[in-house]
């Protein structure tokens, strides 16, 4: 436990420091304790209240035993693992509200085949993420170019703001602070949203693999100079990243990073001929060399699919032929259900009103 303690302690600090803003200090919201698979037991037993129980271990000798009560969704997910077909790895207790809470942390090791299409996925400039696909048998046809706008997203981050305004003015400020956290759900329920569009995207080719821009570590530049909203932007893109890994993962596609320097000048280099142009302006990419006039965001995508592919070797000679491009995906109406309306936004603001 003390190992366990140790380790859960050094990950709270680093994802501080990956996370921090210029003010933030670090304080513990919640206390959780962590039992690695050494320090508890969990069964299924045939106990009429549940039949989920887990065994602590405290000390040497002192034992707890637990009723656990699973949600749908989790109950479905630790039949499975009682089926061993996710392991066991820790278990953390949660105090919420007055009330205990186990997560489960299950891991279930995933063998890739060799792709045959290469999907690289990239934050767009003025879209949140922008796909494209080439598969191996012709790799000089990008296909299918989408893009997400991130609409929503933006409509939540422009009404969390102008309340946000509102109860600075009133001095709200833990109104405030229950604001920010709210508008992190929400906005991270949009990119789980997002990410399943994603993973359904790369389903429907041959032998999918996913390529992305590992953006660990490039936090420093942007707090240096890029405005806030560009921070964001790439901070969200990196919650989306995981998402889109871990969905990936789940349907049994590989997701590969590209390195800081792979990634070099994707933007820049027109993906027909190669040439690098000087700047990109109003999100076209104009070549000088051979006159291709193209979306700047589709053009670094595939630029990164690219680079894979040659990492693979998969090679062509001819010159690249400019994408088909498709409309971004119509926002699904029932997933991800909850949305911060208007009317929750107005009910916000009549009740600072009112107090
Ligand atoms: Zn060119």
């Amino acid at each position: 436990m003390i190992q366990t303690a140790r380790d859960k302690a050094v990950e709270m600090l680093k994802s501080f420091e990956e996370n921090k803003d210029e003010d933030s200090i670090l304080r513990l919201k919640r206390i959780s304790i962590r039992f690695d698979r050494r320090c508890y037991n969990f069964s299924k037993t045939t106990n009429a209240l549940t039949p989920y129980w887990l065994t602590l271990s405290l000390s040497r000798r002192g034992r707890i035993s637990l009723p656990i009560v699973f949600g749908k969704r989790q109950k479905r997910r630790i039949e499975e693992a009682l089926r061993g077909e996710w392991a066991f790895a820790t278990v953390e207790m949660v105090k919420r509200n007055g009330e205990w809470y186990a997560h489960f942390v299950l891991k279930k090791s995933i063998g890739f085949e060799e792709p045959e299409t290469v999907i690289a996925i990239d934050r767009g400039e003025r879209n949140l993420a922008v796909a494209v696909a080439i598969s191996k048998e012709s790799p000089n046809k990008p296909m299918r170019g989408q893009f997400w706008k991130g609409g929503e997203i933006k409509r939540i981050r422009g009404l969390c703001g102008h309340i946000r305004r509102k109860l600075q003015e009133k001095r709200r400020i833990g109104k405030v602070k229950e604001l920010k956290g709210r508008e992190r759900r929400k906005v991270n329920q949009q990119l789980h949203i997002v990410a399943n569009q994603i993973a359904a995207y790369a389903k429907q080719f041959f032998k999918p693999m996913i390529v992305m821009e590992d953006l660990t570590g490039v936090r420093e530049g942007f707090k240096k100079s890029k405005g806030l909203n560009k921070r964001f932007h790439s901070l969200a893109f990196r919650r989306l990243q995981t998402y889109v890994e871990y969905k990936a993962n789940l349907h049994g596609i590989e997701v590969r990073y590209l390195t800081k320097e792979e990634t070099k000048n994707t933007t820049k280099t027109c993906h027909k001929c190669g040439h690098v142009v000087r700047r990109v302006l109003n999100g076209k990419l104009k070549c000088p060399k051979c006159r291709l006039n193209y979306d700047r965001d589709l053009n670094a995508a595939i630029n990164i699919a690219r680079r894979v592919m040659s990492s693979m070797g998969w090679r062509s000679r001819e010159p690249l032929e400019p994408a088909y491009v498709t409309e971004g995906v119509k926002p699904q109406a029932n997933v991800g259900s909850s949305r911060l309306s208007r009317g929750e936004a107005h009910l916000t603001l009549s009740e600072i009103k009112r107090g």
